[in-house]
């Protein structure tokens, strides 16, 4: 059986990932391509750590703890759920991953060698987008009221803040670009709809291209490509 895809969602808080997650859930389904659809952090036991310390409910945990618990949730994650997914063939949809890790921890773990390292065993999507969205946009969707009544953890809602994290985004983007990774910056302020239509365009060409090449083997070029990445150029530089 032909490997799955592995397809990474990223942005800021409120850029709408869900959305275009579910959007293309949706439309893997009805274009008959098997689909598995996952986030992070996960639902393992270092994941549920995470979310009650980013909710504030656990005292005492340093910001590099936290950058190893999202490593060690990683691993899990990855193990048990994202590579059995893609040998049964499965595209995976993966909403959050190491691009995440780079640009929230990097407010408070400023030495970026040791973030990409603790990454170094995670398999490279083959295709990672990126909602892009004003900081200032990302507010006022989560100051909604529909925001307000999920289940939606809300961390990062200071403006100064989030305009930090997106900078930590496009410094990682091109870092992992250099690396031949494949980013795609998709503008995310426009009508969801249309916004679909692009990211789905994107997913379509990795699943065709899938179709007529061989097999990909995301475990080890995933640690190439992070060693690549060690041994050039920081995400800061
Ligand atoms: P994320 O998963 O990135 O935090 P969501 O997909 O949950 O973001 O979207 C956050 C809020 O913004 C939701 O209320 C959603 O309906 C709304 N939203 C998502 N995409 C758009 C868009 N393109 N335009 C306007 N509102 C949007």
């Amino acid at each position: 059986m032909p490997e799955g895809r592995f397809i990474v969602l990223e942005g800021l808080d409120g850029s709408g990932i869900s959305t275009q997650t579910e959007l293309l859930r949706t439309w893997c389904e009805r274009q008959g391509i098997a689909v598995y659809v996952t986030k992070e952090p996960s639902e393992g036991p270092a994941g549920g750590i995470i979310k009650q310390a980013l909710q504030h409910r656990l005292a005492g945990l340093s910001a590099e703890s936290l950058a190893l618990l999202f490593a060690a949730d990683r691993h899990d994650h990855v193990t048990l759920d994202v590579l059995p997914a893609l040998s049964s063939g499965h595209t995976v949809l993966c909403d959050r991953y190491y691009l995440s890790s780079f640009a929230y921890q990097l407010i408070e773990v400023p030495a970026l060698p040791w973030p990409l390292n603790i990454n170094s065993k995670c398999p490279r999507p083959d295709l990672t987008v990126y909602l892009d969205v004003p900081p200032e946009t990302c507010l006022e969707r989560m100051n909604s009221d529909v925001w307000r009544g999920s289940d939606k953890l809300q961390l990062y809602e200071e403006l100064g803040l989030l305009k930090e994290i997106r900078s930590n985004f496009m410094g990682a983007i091109d870092t992992l670009k250099r690396a031949q990774q494949r980013v795609e910056i998709v503008g995310g302020s426009r009508e969801i709809m249309t916004i679909h239509k692009d990211v789905q365009a994107l997913v379509a060409g990795i699943v065709q291209a899938a179709r007529q090449s061989t097999p990909a083997n995301p475990q080890s070029s995933g640690s190439q490509q992070i060693a690549a990445i060690l041994e050039g150029k920081s995400l800061t530089g």
